[in-house]
């Protein structure tokens, strides 16, 4: 890396350090290759610290290292989102990994044959660029929520940290899948709850650390190593799994009724400020909590990577169009594990071996003859035409 000028030269610019950046930055230290992480939030880890105070991990600790350090926890025990924010940090520490807190990537172009990378008035020159920025960005909530009266507490999953943010009175959890199930238990212990939505299946085994111990090395093999990008029963499921969200891990259907929570249809508006049930019922309640996932943002990356859905057209994290450009810790980048800890290492490896080997022309090659037939198998999965 050196500078020019206001303009900072640098080999590769990983946008985000999070997980999926950090561990992006390890393979390539470990390749003795020059880059450099920006990061928005002012630490690392803090988009763990940011989520809700009561929050820990699904997975237990033996399944939430990255590459190179084991969680410093207890194989079966579920760490909290205060000890993940904590171990990337020190992951960082640990293997010196460049990153650079406080700073916002807000434009990504490309000029003749670098990446031009600003953040307000810093300018960053790079022959390639990683997007590590999540998968979650930001929180989704229908228009007509504007329409609530304006005594309804409101908070989104992404903003919500314990229940001193409600007020007294009923609560109405919109949206039943993970998030959602969590908060409307920590809801229900002081307020009359509602859930409401469809529910998206759950796993029919107690969570705890006999599940860690005998059902996750299963459920990782299936996610990491049976639903892919490469196998015929990956390219016909992941689809349906984005459409579908995930099933619950942690909290079962009849928890959920054991608490007194009633669930409740889809909401689809507003009437006289209250919200409306899909079955015409008004519900006269005193908090509104949307667990109702996010939207992503790429609105600042100006290079036509995208396909009609939105998503980077990508194989393995690769954009065969724009050579030396990389995301990494998308659902499903390459598998149903992609976008959990311990599935990320792998897409980091790969990435950074594709950086690591330049083509002929001294850029990163683009995927291997080989591949061509994979990205096509990639395109049909994002239009959802897989194993039709
Ligand atoms: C509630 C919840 C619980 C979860 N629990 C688990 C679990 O138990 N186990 C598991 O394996 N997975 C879990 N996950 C899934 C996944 O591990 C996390 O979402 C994880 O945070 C994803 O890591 P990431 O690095 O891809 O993205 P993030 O953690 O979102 O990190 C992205 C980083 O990019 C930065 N960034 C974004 N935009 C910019 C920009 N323009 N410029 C500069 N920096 C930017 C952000 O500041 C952030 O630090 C959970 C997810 C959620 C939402």
């Amino acid at each position: 890396m050196g500078g020019s000028g206001d303009v900072e030269q640098v080999g590769t610019v990983i946008v985000g350090g999070g997980q999926a950046g950090l561990a992006v930055g390890y393979e390539l230290a470990r390749r003795e290759l020059p880059f450099l992480i920006l990061d928005a939030n002012e630490r690392v880890g803090d988009v763990w610290r940011n989520r809700w105070d009561s929050l820990r991990l699904f997975t237990a600790a033996g399944y939430d290292g990255l590459p190179g350090m084991r969680f410093p926890a207890s194989r079966y025990s579920f760490p909290t989102k205060d000890e993940m924010a904590d171990y990337l940090e020190a992951y960082a520490g640990r293997f010196q990994l460049p990153v650079r807190t406080g700073v916002a990537v807000d434009g990504l172009s490309r000029d003749g044959g670098r990446y031009v990378l600003t953040a307000g008035d810093r300018r960053f020159e790079a022959d390639r660029v990683v997007v590590a920025t999540g998968a979650h960005h930001i929180p989704r909530v229908p228009a007509f929520a504007n329409e609530l009266d304006p005594g309804i507490v409101q908070v989104h999953s992404a903003d919500y940290r314990n229940p001193s943010q409600l007020r007294e009175g009923g609560v109405l959890v919109v949206g039943a899948g993970n998030s959602g199930a969590e908060l409307a238990l920590e809801a229900s212990r002081g307020h009359r709850t509602w859930l409401s939505g469809p529910h998206p299946g759950h796993i029919p085994v107690r969570h705890g650390p006999a599940a860690a111990r005998f059902f996750f090395p299963v459920v990782r093999f299936v996610g990491h190593r049976v639903l892919t990008m490469d196998t015929p029963v990956g390219r016909k499921v992941l689809p349906k799994l984005r459409a579908r969200g995930a099933p619950l891990i942690r909290i079962k259907p009849k928890e959920i009724a054991a608490a007194g929570i009633e669930r409740v249809p889809r909401v689809v508006g507003v009437r006289d400020g209250l919200p409306l049930l899909e079955d015409q019922r008004v519900l006269q309640v005193a908090n509104v909590a949307w667990c109702t996932g996010f939207h992503d943002d790429y609105s600042w990356i100006d290079l036509p990577v995208f396909g009609e859905d939105g998503q980077p057209v990508h194989w393995r994290g690769v954009v065969a169009d724009e050579p030396g450009l990389y995301f990494v810790g998308l659902e499903f980048t390459y598998a149903f594990s992609s976008v959990v800890i311990n599935g990320v290492g792998r897409d980091a490896s790969h990435i950074a071996r594709h950086i690591a080997s330049p083509g002929r022309n001294g850029r990163p090659a683009t995927p291997r003859p080989a591949g061509t037939r994979r990205p096509e198998a990639a395109e049909r999965v994002r239009s959802g035409a897989a194993g039709s």
